[in-house]
């Protein structure tokens, strides 16, 4: 940072490194042995285990667009960090430490006490310190960059699925786009707009009480790198679902040029909150308006940030023992076939392919 940044206190008499030392350098906070030097010089210094490879990755969350502006502090610190450490998670690398760039409007103590609390929660729980940073003033974007290690040739890959191999996903999924569709719908009566055609079936007759579960899923995702780091040498490629499941597992098949096969069924049982629809123990029908529904948000939604992965059909025990190991469900929902492209499988078999190619909108 130049002085230039600095300007004077950011805001509330707080100054750029009172702010770092009051709120992230964590004095007498003890670091592992792989951090040789943390928050405070020019640099932080890192010593990767012996023979492991670094796995870097940094993403940027921008108010407004990733998260709404006025969300809970401490749950921001914590998807901030979530979403990266989901990438190293996807890699089957493990945590080492990260940086956090962070530009603010001003300096608010009690927001900034908030966001590193659920920052450092996550952060402690992986081991995975903060270890540098920058600090300025303007709209508030958070940028981290987290560094973990993998042993060379170990890193799981987008590029490895083969025909024949099973496709899996852990945990649920789609729950976290349905919370944001509930609050987006709930921000629109709010400004007495109708809403649009296209939302709301299952979002405007949700139970507080799977509102809630599905805005835990939204706001505080799980970065399922204990399955990662198990998946090593098992799965054949990997990726995290930020975007849904098409985009991310589309990501694989481009990759490994292959293409897959899912099944709507089981795709549909993925979404946690189908447990309050009702019908939700029917046999998958696209013409039912809840189910097409349902589908489209495990397919479409994003924001979970589980694991879609690829394995062998060899590995199908591996795949269930290395889930047992670290208490992560996980689901066979397809598999991996030579022909190129995407088909969504109904129960009887035909492919749904012009049903959910309209879904598209919905990205
Ligand atoms: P420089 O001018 O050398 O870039 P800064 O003055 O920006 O360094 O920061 C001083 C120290 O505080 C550095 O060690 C930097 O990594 C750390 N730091 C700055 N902002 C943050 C932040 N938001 N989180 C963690 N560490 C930070
Ligand atoms: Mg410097």
């Amino acid at each position: 940072m130049s002085r230039d940044d600095v300007a004077g206190p950011i805001g509330h008499g707080l100054g750029e490194f009172e702010l770092i030392a009051r709120f992230f350098e964590r004095a007498g906070h003890a670091l592992p042995s792989r951090v040789i030097l943390g928050i405070g010089d020019d640099c932080a210094l890192l010593q990767p285990t012996p023979c492991m490879q670094w796995a870097v990755s940094s993403d940027m969350l921008v108010s407004g667009r990733h998260f709404f502006a006025d969300v809970d502090p401490c749950t921001l610190g914590h998807k901030a960090l979530a979403v990266n450490l989901s990438d190293l998670a996807a890699c089957g690398a493990r945590p080492v430490g990260f940086t956090l760039a962070l530009s603010l409007p001003d300096a608010d103590a009690a927001w900034l006490q908030s966001f590193s609390q659920g920052l450092f929660a996550l952060a402690d729980a992986h081991d995975c310190p903060l270890v540098g940073g920058d600090t300025t003033r303007g709209p508030l974007t958070i940028c981290i960059t987290v560094f973990g290690e993998v042993p060379p040739h170990l890193a799981l890959l987008r590029c490895g699925a083969r025909a024949g191999d099973d496709i899996w996903v852990s945990g649920t999924l789609g729950d976290a786009a349905l919370a944001l569709q509930c609050l987006q719908g709930q921000q629109i009566r709010q400004s007495q707009q109708s809403l649009p055609d296209d939302s709301a079936l299952l979002a405007a007759n949700l139970p507080p009480a799977a509102l809630l579960a599905a805005r835990q899923r939204l706001e505080s995702p799980i970065p399922r790198l204990a399955l990662g780091q198990a998946l090593r040498g098992i799965a054949s490629a990997a990726a995290d679902v930020s975007d849904g499941l098409l985009g991310d597992l589309g990501h694989i098949l481009q990759r490994s040029a292959v293409g897959a096969t899912l099944d709507a069924q089981t795709a549909m049982n993925l979404l946690a909150t189908r447990a309050y629809m009702t019908g939700a123990e029917a046999t998958f029908d696209i013409q039912n308006p809840t189910h097409a529904q349902a589908l489209q948000l495990v397919l479409c939604g994003g924001d979970d940030y589980e694991l879609v992965f690829t394995a062998p059909a060899l590995h199908r025990a591996q795949v269930l023992q290395a889930a047992a190991d670290c208490a992560t469900p996980v689901t066979r929902v397809g598999r991996i076939e030579a022909a190129p492209g995407l088909r969504v499988l109904s129960p009887d078999g035909t492919p749904l392919q012009g049903a959910w190619a309209g879904f598209d909108h919905f990205r």
